[in-house]
């Protein structure tokens, strides 16, 4: 089969493509410059030339037309994720909601289209105003409250970002008017090795800059405190958009995956476990003593996730070792 991959140059995107080309695919990806494809080649030499690459903005009505043309899949992981932005609405809501809606009117007028699976975020599910929420458990199908009016208004950027993960998936859903089914792949914090082109650490995708933060200084430092204590290994996302397109049991439905939930001070114990026979490791690693606090908080249910990767989630001791090997091979490397 034949998959267009959206924002395949991101750190999600980078892995969805690479699942889908070792699950045998012949994969399409999309960025917004010819010099992200040379430079996702040469970070990924294992699969240099194997993505036919177009350059698409979603902001451009109709920009996905041509990448769109004969495919049987759309993995459409494109959207921005950042709490850095200026304009809530030309930076954040416009792009994640209208870029879906441009998505979705591609794939009607293409009738090879079959399946189109949507990179949405558990921040479509949770309710920003109840967070921590105590004694609620979340499933695939509760959603995020938030209106457009409220997020366009906004001063606090978490909740602009979670509010376009919503709005863009219910626009998603809203549409009717198509032959295709839909599956929305729904992930609390996504973490992982870095396979997508960087130019330096600075660039590094949200999610993992959040583990950079654990492992890059001093280990007296205190632990820093948690904002989203759920995650799930990017790995195991990346698998779960190609089992949507695989097993009829994903169409039509969202999917829910929190692997894990964690604080910081949890992951900077699994980790100097797993590095404590490095000392110059080890020192890099923030300190056990300067506990960041646990609060009580929601509880979730992603067994339909879990069901549908068809094995256990990745364990945090594999994610976050993996993660924090990468993160200083690239520290050397940039
Ligand atoms: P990255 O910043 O690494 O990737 C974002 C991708 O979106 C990039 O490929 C970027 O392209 C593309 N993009 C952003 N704005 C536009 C635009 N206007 N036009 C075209 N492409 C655009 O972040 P992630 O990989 O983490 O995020 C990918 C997806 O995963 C997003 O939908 C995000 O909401 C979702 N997600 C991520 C989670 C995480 O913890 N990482 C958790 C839950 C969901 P470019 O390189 O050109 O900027």
């Amino acid at each position: 089969g034949l998959v267009l991959v959206t924002g395949a140059t991101g750190f999600v995107g980078t892995e969805v493509a690479i699942a889908f080309l070792d699950a045998g695919y012949t994969v399409r990806g999309t960025a917004r410059s010819q010099q992200k494809f040379n430079d996702w080649e040469s970070f990924n030499p294992k699969y240099k030339g194997k993505i036919q690459w177009f350059i698409a903005d979603l902001s451009v009505p109709n920009g996905f037309d041509e990448a769109i043309k004969g495919v049987q899949y759309i993995a459409h992981t494109a959207s921005p994720f950042t709490y850095d932005f200026k304009d809530n609405e030309t930076d954040m809501l416009k792009p994640a909601i209208e870029g879906t809606k441009i998505i979705m009117e591609a794939a009607k007028k293409e009738p090879s289209v079959e399946h189109v699976v949507i990179t949405s975020s558990f921040t479509a599910i949770l309710d920003f105003e109840k967070f921590p929420n105590p004694g609620y458990t979340y499933t695939r199908k509760d959603w995020n409250p938030a209106t457009y009016e409220e997020a366009a208004k906004s001063d606090n950027h978490a909740f602009v970002y979670f509010a376009s993960k919503a709005l863009a998936e219910r626009a998603a859903w809203d549409d009717k008017e198509h032959r295709f089914y839909i599956t929305t792949i729904c992930p609390p914090l996504v973490i992982g090795p870095p396979r997508q082109p960087l130019k330096s650490m600075a660039d590094l995708n949200t999610s993992n800059a959040g583990v950079y933060d654990l492992i890059n200084g001093s280990s007296s430092d205190p632990v820093p405190a948690t904002s989203a204590p759920v995650a799930v290994d990017a790995r195991d996302v990346a698998l779960l958009h190609v089992r949507a397109v695989e097993d009829p049991s994903a169409r039509n439905q969202r999917i829910a995956c929190i692997a894990f939930h964690i604080f910081n001070f949890q992951i900077v114990e699994i980790l100097r476990k797993a590095f404590a026979s490095s000392p110059s490791k080890l020192a890099r690693i923030k300190s056990v003593s300067g506990l960041d606090n646990p609060f009580p908080h929601y509880d979730s249910d992603s067994s339909d996730g879990e069901e549908l990767l068809g094995r256990p989630w990745t364990t945090p001791e594999v994610c976050y070792k993996d993660t924090a090997e990468r993160l200083w091979e690239l520290e050397e490397m940039l």
